[in-house]
């Protein structure tokens, strides 16, 4: 018998034992994530804000603001990744007795697997009404923590814009806001080896960049989504033109954020039952005949 590694040990256990990402490009992502907060509110409060003239009457609703954000982005990070969205929990009798022809079969997890699901190489398993592996939670996306997946960007997306528009007077105090000052934050790199920014302002513009790339990468994100839960789609189903299960709006709806979707965005902890079970759905077509 071989002797088991600590990673041997780790990529075994079940999904949901522990909310660490298991491979090394996971966890690097993960930890940027879950750094990138804490050092937003600090550059924030600490940096940007004594340099600007705000009013200090406003400051407890920054303060407020700002803690709801934080909140609403890591509590659903948290529920996202210690929802178990794997096949693990389910028996041969969830997914049906013996094969028949047709069925579908994982051949890595050596078991029938239901409709929808598909297996993760980095997860390891079979991952239920399988959606995408997400970087930064090191986790895959699918039925069960979806909905915590969507809110985390909406609160990111969100947190983007509010710290855009707080700090925008402070950029442009900084860097100037001539047309040809504000261009170059497509390229910081370019006026800083060129000697027109000193390094303080390079960093400055560079990390106005990454805002503004990061901004458009979570519209990007948050847009499939969107369009996916219109659909009743995954994004496999979206990718082969599969629409069977898009069943309406609202339907849709209910079927990604539970029964109480008008609440999610208060709290991840708000419980909203899913109408389904993940192993088995309901098609438009077979409702329509029915
Ligand atoms: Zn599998
Ligand atoms: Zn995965």
């Amino acid at each position: 018998m071989g002797t088991a590694t600590i990673m041997d040990l780790l990529k075994r256990r079940p999904l949901n034992a522990c909310c660490f990402p298991r491979t090394p490009r996971d966890r690097i992502t993960f930890l940027i994530f879950l750094g990138g907060g804490p050092f937003l509110i600090w550059y924030e409060l600490f940096h940007v804000r004594p340099r600007i003239d705000h009013d200090p009457d406003l400051l407890w609703h920054h303060l407020v603001a700002t803690a709801f954000i934080f909140v609403g982005v890591y509590t659903n990070l948290y529920k996202m990744v210690s929802t178990d969205i794997s096949t693990g929990f389910l028996s041969k009798r969830d997914v049906g007795d013996k094969s028949k022809p047709g069925d579908r079969y994982c051949d890595i997890c050596k078991r029938r697997t239901p409709v929808r699901t598909h297996h993760c190489k980095l997860c390891n398993v079979c991952i239920l009404k399988r959606d995408h592996h997400c970087w930064f939670a090191g986790y895959c996306v699918g039925y069960g923590n979806q909905r915590y997946y969507v809110m985390a960007i909406a609160y990111c997306w969100i947190a983007g814009f509010y710290a855009q528009a707080y700090y925008i007077e402070f950029v442009k105090a900084v860097l100037g806001s001539s047309l040809w000052q504000l261009g170059s934050l497509l390229a910081p790199h370019v006026p800083f080896m060129l000697g027109y920014y000193t390094a303080y302002e390079f960093v400055i513009a560079a990390l106005t960049s990454i805002g503004i790339f990061l901004q458009i990468v979570l519209t990007w994100l948050l847009q499939i989504q969107l369009v996916q839960i219109v659909g009743g789609q995954t994004r496999h189903e979206r990718a082969k033109n599969i629409t069977k299960y898009n069943l309406g709006l609202v339907a849709n709806v209910r079927e990604v954020f539970g029964d109480r979707w008008y609440l999610v965005w208060l709290s991840a902890f708000i419980p909203s039952r899913l109408p389904g079970d993940g192993v088995h759905f309901v098609e438009a077509e077979k409702t329509k005949i029915k």
